[in-house]
């Protein structure tokens, strides 16, 4: 095994069949750049950019930022790098920026929500960004979108500062897509309206199963509750991916669920494009993905939204294919 996977390193993830996937790596800190390379990433598909605020002990300035993304783009060679913009609320905290006391810090003020809110903080990370993308393929994507207008929203934002620096001289990449994380149902059910702004979209299954299930991620007495492989968390999938592709755009996915080798058929079956996971999992699941065969696996993605009624029996139509 361990000289299969010294192979594989180099080598594209590709199917029995000859089908291309991308298999990215997530990362935290430009300094797992190095690792994501060592375990064979074809790309960096989630940056959790909220570990450099986390880390700091205050707003980490226009230019700190700027250096950290630019050391992971350059790190990474031209292959892309997908930024997640702040992440900060539901269970992660910055003690420098006090957020209310709330019920519900998950259904609460996180993420873009309190980027469109605390303007001055999300432009200058997308500042850092345009900056940082003259300097190797780097791409934005905003988490916890609900709605239309707020991918609008950000997106406005992301042009105006995009036009301010292009005004001042100042060198960004031509191209640089700018997407957004699928991780609320309600977003899910707009992906056909979402496509057409959005350049692409990444499955944030942490989140998704959560609010779908609407059990705490982190709560052991509902954690029964957590199942990937739940036929209604299947067609919440089918549905980004389709809706994506209806519009030319591609669909990744970053959460937990792209590298589990129950999942993973299925989702090559449904087209999912880009699987991004921790480095540690490309190795295993490029090995897994050369023994499949897509024509197989659309077949397998079909009945397992069609004719499964729970985890379990999806998990068991895996099994038996994969014999
Ligand atoms: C997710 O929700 O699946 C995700 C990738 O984001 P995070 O785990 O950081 O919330
Ligand atoms: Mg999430």
């Amino acid at each position: 095994q361990k000289a299969e996977w010294e192979e594989l390193k180099d080598a594209k993830t590709v199917t029995a069949d000859g089908v291309h996937f991308d298999l990215a790596a997530n990362i935290g800190t430009p300094k797992d750049v190095a690792g994501a390379l060592d375990n064979g990433a074809e790309a960096v598909g989630l940056f959790r950019s909220e570990f450099l605020y986390m880390d700091a002990s205050e707003l980490p300035s226009e230019d700190d930022q700027f250096e950290a993304y630019k050391a992971a783009v350059e790190g990474m060679n031209g292959k892309q790098v997908v930024v997640r913009t702040m992440d900060i609320g539901g269970d992660k905290e910055l003690p420098y920026l006090p957020l209310p006391e709330e019920m519900n810090p998950f259904l609460g003020y996180r993420a873009i929500r309190i980027s469109l809110d605390r303007q001055d903080i999300f432009r200058t990370q997308l500042r850092a960004l345009l900056r940082a993308s003259h300097y190797g393929q780097l791409a934005i994507m905003f988490p916890m979108i609900a709605t239309v207008n707020e991918f609008k929203a950000a997106k406005a934002i992301y042009v105006e500062e995009r036009t301010k620096l292009i005004d001042a001289g100042v060198p960004v990449a031509e191209k640089l897509e700018v997407g957004m994380m699928m991780e609320i149902p309600a977003a899910v059910m707009n992906g056909d309206h979402l496509a057409k702004y959005a350049d692409f979209f990444s499955i944030g299954t942490n989140d998704l199963i959560q609010y779908s299930m609407a059990a705490d991620r982190g709560n052991e007495q509902v954690s029964y509750l957590y199942q990937p492989y739940n036929p209604s968390i299947l067609r919440l999938i089918k549905m980004v991916i389709d809706t994506a592709h209806k519009e030319g755009k591609w669909a990744g996915m970053c959460g937990e669920m792209a590298g589990d080798q129950i999942a993973v058929p299925i989702l090559a079956g449904m087209g999912l494009d880009e699987f991004s996971m921790s480095a540690s999992s490309i190795l295993k699941t490029r090995s897994l993905m050369k023994k499949l065969d897509t024509t197989k696996m659309k077949e397998l993605a079909d009945k397992a939204v069609t004719d499964c009624e729970t985890n379990e029996e999806v998990i068991a139509l895996v099994e038996s294919y994969m014999k």
